[in-house]
């Protein structure tokens, strides 16, 4: 009942010619409402694999996600991701047409928040450039302030990290983790790096096909 994120019995393979690739097999998994989650492992374990599948940018070949109890398939995806999911995605999806300012803007208005977070990340004199303007650890910068600002019940962010210097990575997660204990919110967050861990509620790999503690 209290959880924000659920999955039940989820199979995912990758066929090719060649070969079939198994994934995930019968994966079920539940976080709570509040709670914050680190998903650690070795790059091509599986981390953009099951985040793309509880954002719905990816469907299971079977089994369900939920996200507050409502089942995410494909066609109400865009509904979620809208108003309860914030997303940092690895490939950041901003809008080479608009300039920064704009692009977080078609998120929320609040111009306030927008330079709250463009000032706390350190990026507020990229405002007015555009995305091909900018270098990727900055365009990273910016996919984290975009999730929070429409003020989302769960952010989950594929390495979002990846291409950022140590200080820059400690802001990131630290602006995610205060977030969550601010709002109340959740948050999944993926990582190769493991000296992050100890912030989180729960840490999880990914193992014989399934999700373990670690
Ligand atoms: P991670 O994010 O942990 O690096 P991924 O989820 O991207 O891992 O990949 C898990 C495994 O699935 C890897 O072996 C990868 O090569 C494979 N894989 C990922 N996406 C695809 C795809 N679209 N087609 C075929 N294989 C894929
Ligand atoms: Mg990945």
């Amino acid at each position: 009942m209290n959880n924000i994120l659920q999955t039940q019995k989820i199979n995912k393979s990758y066929v090719s010619p060649v070969e079939t690739l198994t994934v995930f097999k019968d994966l079920d998994f539940n976080l709570q409402k509040g709670k914050s989650l680190f998903l650690f492992g070795p790059s091509g374990c599986g981390k953009s694999t099951f985040l793309n599948m509880i954002t719905g940018l990816d469907e299971p070949d079977s089994g369900k996600v939920l996200i507050n109890n409502k089942s995410l398939n494909i066609s109400n995806s865009s509904n979620f991701l809208k108003s309860d999911i914030g997303i940092i995605f690895q490939d950041h999806y901003l809008l080479n047409e608009l300039n920064i300012k704009d692009n977080l803007m078609l998120k929320s208005e609040k111009e306030e928040q927008l330079d709250f977070l463009l000032n706390f990340l350190d990026i507020k004199d990229i405002k007015l450039k555009y995305p091909f303007q900018i270098s990727n650890g900055q365009k990273q910068r910016v996919c984290v302030a975009r999730s929070l600002m429409n003020k989302p019940q769960l952010i989950i962010a594929d390495e979002p990290t990846s291409y950022l210097d140590k200080v820059n990575s400690d802001k990131v997660i630290e602006l995610l983790i205060n977030y969550t204990k601010q709002f109340n919110t959740s948050l999944v967050v993926s990582s190769h790096d493991i000296s992050y861990k100890n912030l989180f509620d729960f840490s999880y790999t990914i193992k014989d096909m399934k999700l373990i503690k670690c």
